[in-house]
Formats: C-alpha cells, sequence, structure tokens
C-alpha cells in the first residue's frame, strides 16, 4: 500500500535527532532511509518522521527525550513482523529499531537466557540448543524474542508449558522519561506484570531475561494429506484434540506448500491439508500419542525425534522481509458444523487463494491462569484460527491483496458462532481495540500503568487502548 511521505513539519523537527546513536538516524531523503523504515512484512510503506537504530540504553533515552521535545511519538519495533496494525500512523513519529541490541548468553547452570532486543529467535534457538536447552519459541526463526515475549507467544510446547511471557523473568526498558529500570517480580512489580502480554509498549525495552527448560531432542515433525482429504482429516484431528495430553501441541492447516528452496521439491506448490507440532516424552509415548493420526494413512510422514533446535523452522513459515497478511481469533469449540464451515470456506471447493487457514491446538497450560503470570497468563478458547495470505513471486497487486483480506475474512466469519469473542493480539493484522484481549479488570489495570509511565503518550501501540466506558 503506497503512503504520503511524512509532511515537511515532522521532518523538520526530526532534524533535532540528527548526530544521535552514533549517527545511526535516518531521515526522509537520506539514501538509507528507504532500508532503515522497511518492515519484515513488506506490506508495509510506512514514511516516519525518523528511523533510529540506538545499540546502548543511554542511546534509546537520548532518542525519547530528543523525540518528545520535537513533539513526535515513538514506536519501537524489532523485526516489524508485527508493523501492520501500526500502519499509516507512523508521519509523526520516530521508529526506533532495535536491531543493533544484539546481545545473548545462555546460562547453563541456571537455565536461563539474556537477550537484547534485537535478538531473534532463530539466534536464541541455535545458542541454547548446544547446552541441551529449549526456549518457548514461535513457528518462526526471524520472528523477534522481545516482541513476541512481550505479546504473549505461543509456541510448540505451549499446551504443556504456556506462553513464553510467563517465562520471562526480567524486563530491562527505558521509560518515557528517558529513565532506565529493570522490572522483575520483585522490583517494580507493576510494570512486569503489564509488560508480559500486556500488548503496549510501555518503554523500549533494551533486554529480557527468560527461562530455558532442558530439552535436546524431541519428537516433532508433519503429517500431510492432499487437501481433498479435509472433510476426513480435519474431524479426526479434531477429536484427537479432546483427549491428546499435554505434552502434545499441534497445528492442522489447509496449506499452499511454499515454493521456496528450503522446502521439498515434490511438496511445493502443493495444497495439503498437514498436520504438525511437537509431542514431548519418550518415543513409545510419542508414538502411542499419535497413532490415531497415522491411522489416517498420511501421504507424507516426517515425524521422528529430532535436535529440539530444529523446530523452530518446522512449520515453513517465510524467512526473510515477505508481504504477508494475518488474521485470527479465538474459537471456542469446533463442532461438526463449525468443521463443515470451516471446509466450506477454505476446503477445496471454496475458491479459496489464502497461503494458510490454520487451526492452532490451545488448552493445557495456556487454558490456566499462571498464578505467577503478566496480564496475559493464559488464552480463553480451545482453538486459534488464523487467515495467512503471503504475496506472490512479485509482491502482488491491489486485487491479490483484496482477495487475501476477502478469503481470510470468509473463513474467520464462518466460524464466528464459535469464536470466544476474544483475540490473541500478536496475530492480527487489523486494529482491533485491546478490550477485545483482556478481561476487563486487567484491562482497567493494564491503561492505568500505561498511564503512569507514560503519561504524555510517547509510545504509539498497535492497536488502540480505549478505556473503560470508551
Ligand atoms: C511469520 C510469522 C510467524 C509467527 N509465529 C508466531 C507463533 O508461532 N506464535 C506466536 O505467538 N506469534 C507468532 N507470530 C506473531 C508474532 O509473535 C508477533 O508478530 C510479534 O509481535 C513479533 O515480534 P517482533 O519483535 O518480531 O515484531 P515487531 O513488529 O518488531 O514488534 C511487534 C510489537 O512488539 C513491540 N516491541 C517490539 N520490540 C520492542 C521493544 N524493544 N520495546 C518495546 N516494545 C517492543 C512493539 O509494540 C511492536 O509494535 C508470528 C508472526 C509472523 C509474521
Amino acid at each position: 500500500m503506497t503512503q504520503q511521505p511524512a509532511p515537511v513539519a515532522a521532518r523538520t523537527r526530526a532534524e533535532s535527532l540528527r548526530g544521535l546513536c552514533g549517527g545511526a538516524v535516518h531521515l526522509p531523503g537520506d539514501p538509507a532511509y528507504d532500508m532503515a523504515r522497511s518492515p519484515w512484512n513488506l506490506q508495509v510503506d510506512d514514511h516516519p518522521a525518523a528511523v533510529v537504530y540506538p545499540a546502548f540504553p543511554d542511546e534509546v533515552a537520548d532518542v525519547l527525550r530528543a523525540a518528545s521535545a520535537a513533539g513526535l511519538a515513538v514506536a519501537p519495533q524489532g523485526t516489524g513482523h508485527g508493523a501492520p496494525p501500526l500502519e499509516g500512523r507512523l508521519a509523526d513519529a520516530v521508529l526506533l529499531r532495535t536491531s543493533a541490541m544484539t546481545e545473548l548468553s545462555v546460562d547453563a547452570g541456571r537455565r536461563t537466557a539474556r537477550v537484547g532486543a534485537g535478538v531473534l529467535w532463530g539466534d536464541l534457538t541455535e545458542v541454547a540448543g548446544r547446552s541441551g536447552l529449549a526456549a518457548r519459541h514461535p513457528s518462526s526463526p526471524d520472528v523477534g524474542v522481545v516482541g513476541y515475549s512481550l505479546g504473549g507467544g505461543i509456541g510448540w510446547y505451549a499446551r504443556e508449558l504456556g506462553l513464553q511471557c510467563n517465562a520471562v523473568t526480567a524486563v530491562e526498558l527505558v521509560l518515557a522519561d528517558g529513565d532506565v529500570v529493570r522490572a522483575t517480580a520483585d522490583r517494580e512489580p507493576d510494570l512486569f506484570w503489564a509488560l508480559r502480554g500486556g500488548a503496549a509498549p510501555l518503554g523500549v525495552v533494551t533486554a529480557l531475561e527468560f527461562d530455558l527448560f532442558p530439552l535436546a531432542t524431541v519428537v516433532a515433525g508433519f503429517l500431510a494429506w492432499d487437501w481433498t482429504a479435509v472433510e476426513e482429516v480435519l474431524p479426526a484431528w479434531v477429536t484427537w484434540c479432546v483427549s491428546a495430553p499435554e505434552q502434545a501441541t499441534t497445528s492442522f492447516r489447509l496449506v499452499e506448500v511454499p515454493t521456496t528452496d528450503d522446502v521439498p521439491v515434490e511438496l511445493r506448490g502443493r495444497r495439503l491439508a498437514m498436520v504438525d507440532g511437537a509431542v514431548l516424552g519418550d518415543d513409545g509415548t510419542a508414538a502411542e500419542v499419535l497413532a490415531p493420526l497415522r491411522a489416517l494413512r498420511p501421504e507424507i510422514d516426517t515425524v521422528a525425534r529430532v535436535p529440539a533446535s530444529s523446530l523452530v523452522r518446522l512449520h515453513l513459515d517465510p524467512e526473510g522481509p515477505t508481504p504477508a497478511y494475518a488474521s485470527s481469533t479465538l474459537v471456542a469449540d469446533l463442532p461438526d458444523a463449525a468443521i463443515a464451515a470451516v471446509v466450506d470456506a477454505a476446503g477445496p471447493r471454496s475458491g479459496t487463494r489464502l497461503a494458510a487457514a490454520e487451526l492452532r491446538q490451545l488448552g493445557g497450560a495456556l487454558g490456566r491462569p499462571d498464578p505467577a503470570g503478566g496480564a496475559l497468563s493464559m488464552l480463553d478458547g480451545r482453538f486459534l484460527a488464523l487467515g495467512l495470505g503471503l504475496g506472490l513471486p512479485d509482491g502482488g497487486d491491489a486485487a491479490h491483496w483484496e482477495r487475501q483480506r476477502a478469503d481470510a475474512g470468509r473463513f474467520l466469519a464462518a466460524l464466528e458462532p464459535w469464536t470466544t469473542g476474544g483475540h490473541y493480539l500478536p496475530m492480527l493484522d487489523e486494529r482491533v481495540d485491546t478490550r477485545k484481549a483482556f478481561p476487563p479488570g486487567v484491562h482497567a489495570r493494564l491503561s492505568a500503568i500505561r498511564r503512569s509511565v507514560d503519561p504524555g503518550g510517547l509510545f504509539l501501540a498497535a492497536h488502540p487502548d480505549v478505556p473503560a466506558g470508551g
């Protein structure tokens, strides 16, 4: 989508940032501006008043003070996987990219990790894996550790271990007034609570510490059928989900397999019904758990014991900057009528062009509040439904994206009678008001904390925080 460049007034005000961050400041018209502003999601084409790349907390503090004095807002961003809900709102803002903060250490004895705000999950899982440790990582290696951990974090061990935000033990951030703070369960407990899943930026996070767990290898992979088998496979998977132990976390997708080099040649471009995921435990347990799915005679079965660090690529998500569109909703249950609605809206006779119509299996630890957890300590609903559109080799024209949005809308609308009414914000490219993501008491506490640490509203939130009664 093409947007207007930042108005001259904002550009002029942003001149006051020149010279900060050791010179890593890019203003409209500068040679590196276009590269500096480009997010992971290439569907988004914003023109911020300035783009800055601080490497240290004191450089972040300088930027916040200068932006505030210039009357500019600040949008912290790691990779830009979550850029779409901000689209069109950066003309009067400084885009603060965190990719220069690359500190990464794993303490094998204490089973913890410490990362700078620019670290990606692929790097963390590789380093942790060398010590036989694993993390509650997402399905894609180039998602940012910090953005994912602040938003919630549903990974392949989620039904056994819960959300990644509940594994976080310390957050270091620079507040709107430039103060550098460290929030833990004992220090700044309100801030610590709100940072774990609370959605809106409360400051610029510079580093994060979180728990890992011992896991060198795990049984994981995918089972796949031609998508014409959906009417047999989907009901069987849903029934399997009811009794599957919490050690198993899977996803069902009607997917168009990408044509990229990292995908086996024989699968490229095919439309499949695919179940992928992981089962914690020994080989015998895993085989027993998966037996009902294997009884459906998958055409492809890659499930095997593999290094835990390889799971970050299990889902075949696109790596590197990609034009994408994602929309999702939380689903309470999938009775027969809901399954039929999914098949009608996204199955072989639907005419869909979606890259994936996905159902992620929730429940287990994800469905129970974590007593020590943060603002988002659990997810309501037994499934998360996600419609995903990807660009064509040339990116795709407006008609392509309209069709992707329409097809995702059709898939999610078909499930409307069975939704919880709630949303998981990190998987939503459309803006929704945050009351749809949190119970009223949690929402009110989050709004109050946000007003107390950012009274001037310096930070741009991806989703609008409408105060109670608003
Ligand atoms: C291909 C793909 C796969 C995904 N897989 C999963 C998955 O398996 N499970 C899951 O739960 N989610 C998944 N997501 C959603 C993902 O968790 C969110 O998009 C997440 O916000 C990405 O974080 P990021 O830092 O990479 O993105 P960014 O766009 O950089 O950040 C997203 C938001 O996080 C906040 N933020 C980021 N860095 C900072 C900082 N340093 N300080 C303060 N605020 C900050 C900002 O509000 C920012 O707008 C996936 C998304 C994509 C596109």
